[in-house]
């Protein structure tokens, strides 16, 4: 089926830049503190004195560790932990706060344990990200891992509005040999997830899964089937890093988890301090162990099972990055504008008769006889509406750009709701100006993700057909009906990335239609 949609390569100069999408809202931080006040979470049997003491301990000793009792979040009882003196914090497991000398600390002393207390509400946590992060030229990470989730989870990452309970991620030059540190699960208030300058994107990725509800993998209460420690190897003042904690693991243990400890993970000696067991015997670990690159499909899982309990808006557009890379779209032929447009139209004439609300061509192209005929995918109108939009409310895309079209109907869709849209390419004036034929998607009707090139098999950006394909071809191998580009594409410091639109099976058919009759 692979077709002669032939298009010339021909690079004419640039027309129009990414639209930035520049809404983020950054706020001034709220909390102002000072006074080295021992976080209300620790036990409420704690005395106001211990809770000086040990305070004070922290602060004449800055890496000291102190010893703490602590109720964890979704643990059904107290336990002593060693916690280390970083910063403004207390941190266990090397990277997750439990307390800090901030006064909003509400964390770990509230009365209600069940998971619902730590989770976000529907399935949507809302972020600020600190001017500090963009000074020290960690927005494209930042950037990278919030997409990673929203693309890839059921867990959506908005940019806060009003919200009261948010994550607020910010630099920090104080986090000793972190290279992040976070909350565990939503703790109400602005909370603090604080990255040092050795932060990846799989840093950030695992920092806002603890802030998501996550412990290390290796501290879940299955995991004695699967690793052996070795205490002998443990820097003495780490041995409590490994304690086991109820948490909210929901897969099957998984040695790849992005938040799964490496095998030397705090050794005195660079000897192996997790050894991987199946069946109580010994075997060599996956490569995989410590894993800082990307989520598992564990990981993915698990974030789902854990948030898809509660309805949520879907998470149908990019997080705005005001510092994104400013791509420049390239030119594409305008021969070649014109034959899509025209394909287009044609498929929507179609869909019109046959009662859907839009159809649009895949780009695949095969012979059937004499005929000439191409992948259409024709959309339900019970999940779709057809529309005439103003030109001027589409933002005056020039009328003979395919591809500013296909931007501008896509930024129109979601501004207004909808996850995607795509136009007929018919366009008229009644009377009052240009109005453009426009299908908009609705959230049965289609996922939205951003894909890197590489997996679309590196399409060049200016030729219409390939990335149709491309992107069809990808939304097919994920279990789609079919997909589109949205012409949208973005570089948030690890290659470029494409938004596609796929479209979900019961969301409409695929046919063959003739496209041309008798010999070519
Ligand atoms: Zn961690």
């Amino acid at each position: 089926m692979k077709a002669s949609f032939i298009l010339l390569s021909l690079f004419v100069t640039v027309i129009s830049s990414m639209q930035a999408q520049v809404t983020q809202q950054v706020r001034a931080k709220r909390v102002t503190a000072t006074q080295n006040q021992f976080p209300a979470k620790i036990s409420t049997s704690a005395t106001e004195t211990n809770k000086k003491s040990a305070v004070l301990e922290a602060i004449n000793f800055p890496n000291a560790y102190t010893s703490m009792k602590l109720r964890l979040p979704f643990a059904s009882e107290e336990k002593t932990y060693l916690v280390q003196k970083t910063g403004h914090f207390f941190i266990l497991h090397g990277d997750i706060i439990v307390g800090d000398d901030f006064p909003k600390t509400m964390a770990y002393s509230t009365p209600d344990f069940s998971f619902i207390s730590f989770q976000w509400a529907n399935a949507t946590m809302p972020i600020v990200i600190d001017p500090s992060i963009y000074a020290n030229g960690m927005g494209d990470i930042v950037h990278a891992a919030i997409a990673n989730f929203n693309s890839q989870t059921e867990l959506c990452l908005v940019p806060r509005t009003s919200q009261d309970d948010y994550v607020n991620i910010s630099f920090s030059m104080n986090l000793g040999t972190a290279a992040g540190v976070s909350k565990l699960g939503r703790q109400g208030g602005g909370q603090p997830l604080q990255l040092g300058s050795s932060a990846t994107i799989g840093t950030v990725m695992h920092e806002l899964m603890h802030a998501a509800g996550f412990y290390h993998e290796q501290c879940r209460t299955d995991r004695d089937n699967f690793i052996k420690l070795h205490e002998e190897n443990m820097q003495d003042d780490k041995k409590n890093q490994f304690q086991i904690e109820v948490g909210t693991a929901q897969s099957t243990y998984d040695y790849c988890s992005i938040m799964h400890y490496s095998a030397t993970a705090f050794s005195k000696n660079g000897n192996a301090t997790i050894e991987c067991m199946i069946n109580g015997l010994p075997v060599p670990c996956p490569d995989c162990l410590g894993n800082r690159t990307s989520f598992t499909q564990k990981d993915i899982d698990g974030i789902d099972k854990f948030y898809n309990k509660v309805s949520r808006f879907p998470c149908n557009s990019p997080f705005p990055n005001p510092n994104r890379q400013q791509m420049q779209f390239p030119g594409i032929y305008p021969s070649a504008s014109q034959s899509a447009m025209a394909a287009f139209r044609q498929k929507a004439d179609i869909a019109g008769k046959e009662h859907f609300a839009g159809a649009f061509p895949n780009f695949h192209e095969a012979k059937a006889g004499i005929n000439t005929v191409g992948g259409t995918i024709f959309i339900k109108s019970t999940v779709a509406v057809w529309q005439d939009v103003p030109l001027a409310q589409l933002g005056n895309p020039s009328i003979d750009d395919f591809a500013a079209r296909m931007r501008a109907t896509q930024n129109y869709a979601v501004a207004n709701g909808y996850l995607g849209g795509f136009p007929t390419y018919h366009h008229a004036n009644y009377g009052s100006g240009i109005v453009c034929g426009t299908v908009l998607l609705g959230p049965a009707a289609a996922d939205w993700r951003d894909v890197p090139i590489a997996e679309l098999g590196n399409p060049p950006l200016d030729d219409i057909g390939a990335r149709f394909r491309s992107a069809n071809d990808y939304a097919v191998r994920n279990g789609y009906l079919g997909g589109f580009p949205t012409f949208h594409h973005a570089n948030y410091g690890s290659g470029i990335v494409c938004g596609i639109i796929l479209i979900k099976k019961t969301a409409g058919e695929w046919r063959d239609v003739v496209i041309i009759e008798g010999p070519r």
